[in-house]
């Protein structure tokens, strides 16, 4: 199909470019972490989507198209945990064909929680999975296992990360939410552990997601906190981003052992770059990861099942939701005073 946009960025209201799809695969987990999906919440009698529910890869794929064509150049899969979708190498493959506008392949990229990675790597490297993050709080057990609901210890999550590496999924980077009172002692030993590694460690302030997590601002370790702890034991000095729309800030330890990362989504909000389209497991376009509401595609590409040789409707839908976009959720978050209800939560909309 022609492409009719190639040359013109796709805008929204505030002159942002769509740039980054994350795509939601499932919205079930196999952990319970404390600030995602609490137990108590997400308890034997929670409801998750039936199978019938969910985008099925054809129906995925029929979307990341036409978001490609509107301008994405990197399309991350999440969840939920990504890795218990049956066949997501599968899914993986069929994105790597994907093109964008001036021909490259998009940036593939996936966040887990590394549990069942040591059996998935090899095939997700093969199937064209270019980058991948992991989640790991903490190496302290008791830790580990307090935040992210006493399922598996965090050796497992070592061993996906190893297997990622031998995979060549490289350069690995493992996320931790930092809680206030929880994890902030695993500071250390996590930049400690990861030196020299080629991994790349990398902090996120916690933040006010969903409904469920209880979040009040005291629990928020920010990043300038964690830099300083981390610069005082291990010196560090500002690398530049690695793309003008990362929400990552860079820091390069001074004697050569590596970099770090943070991410200030709560002290220092990255709203004016924001470039980032979210699909639910369920089909639902959300332009923010604080938004109420979403776009339901699912009905349209139901409507028509087989894709057309001419998907304009739905790409048009696709362009509409972004160029009337006016989120800045995080900038306006220290006006406000107490936490909006009704948002949704995470694990459905792909962190
Ligand atoms: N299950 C996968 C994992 O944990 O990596 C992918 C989905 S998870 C929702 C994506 C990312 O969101 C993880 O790095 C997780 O730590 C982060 N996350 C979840 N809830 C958060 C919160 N309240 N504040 C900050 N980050 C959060
Ligand atoms: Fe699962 Fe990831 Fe949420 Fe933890 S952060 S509960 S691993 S989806
Ligand atoms: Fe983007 Fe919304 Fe987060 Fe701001 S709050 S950076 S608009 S997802």
């Amino acid at each position: 199909m022609r492409n009719l946009h190639a040359a013109v960025p796709c805008l929204d209201n505030l002159q942002r470019p769509l740039h980054d799809l994350r795509i939601s695969v499932t919205d079930r987990c196999n952990l319970r972490c404390t600030y995602c999906m609490p137990c108590e919440v997400f308890g034997r009698g929670f409801v998750f989507l039936r199978h019938a529910e969910l985008l099925s890869f054809e129906e995925i794929i029929r979307v990341a198209r036409q978001c490609v064509a509107l301008g994405v150049r990197k399309i991350r899969l999440s969840g939920g945990e990504p890795l218990l979708r049956h066949g997501i190498e599968r899914l993986v493959e069929m994105l790597a064909e994907l093109r964008t506008n001036d021909g490259k392949p998009v940036d593939l990229a996936m966040t887990s929680n590394g549990t069942l990675l040591a059996k998935k790597a090899r095939a997700l490297k093969d199937a064209g999975l270019t980058r991948l993050n992991i989640s790991l709080d903490a190496l302290d057990e008791a830790i580990f296992r307090r935040m992210s609901g006493d399922r598996v210890p965090p050796g497992a999550v070592l061993e996906g990360i190893a297997a990622a590496q031998e995979a060549g999924l490289t350069p690995v980077k493992v996320n931790a939410v930092v809680k206030r009172g929880v994890n902030e002692s695993e500071i250390l030993p996590l930049v400690r552990h990861f030196r020299n590694t080629g991994v790349i460690m990398r902090f996120i302030e916690y933040m006010d997601v969903g409904n469920t997590n209880g979040w009040r601002l005291d629990d928020v370790v920010t990043a300038r906190e964690i830099l300083a702890r981390i610069d005082h034991e291990h010196p560090l000095v500002p690398i530049e981003p690695d793309a003008p729309n990362e929400v990552a800030e860079r820091w390069a330890f001074q004697d050569g052992s590596g970099e770090i990362g943070v991410i200030a989504s709560v002290s220092h909000a990255f709203c004016h770059t924001c470039s980032r389209l979210r699909l639910s497991t369920d089909g639902k376009l959300y332009t923010c990861l604080f938004a109420t509401e979403g776009v339901d595609l699912r009905a349209l590409l139901r409507t028509r099942s087989v894709p057309s040789s001419d998907e304009t409707t739905l790409r048009q839908r696709i362009a509409a939701t972004w160029h009337y976009r006016t989120d800045r959720y995080s900038q306006q978050r220290h006006e406000m005073t107490e936490a909006l209800p009704g948002r949704i939560e995470m694990s459905y909309i792909g962190g």
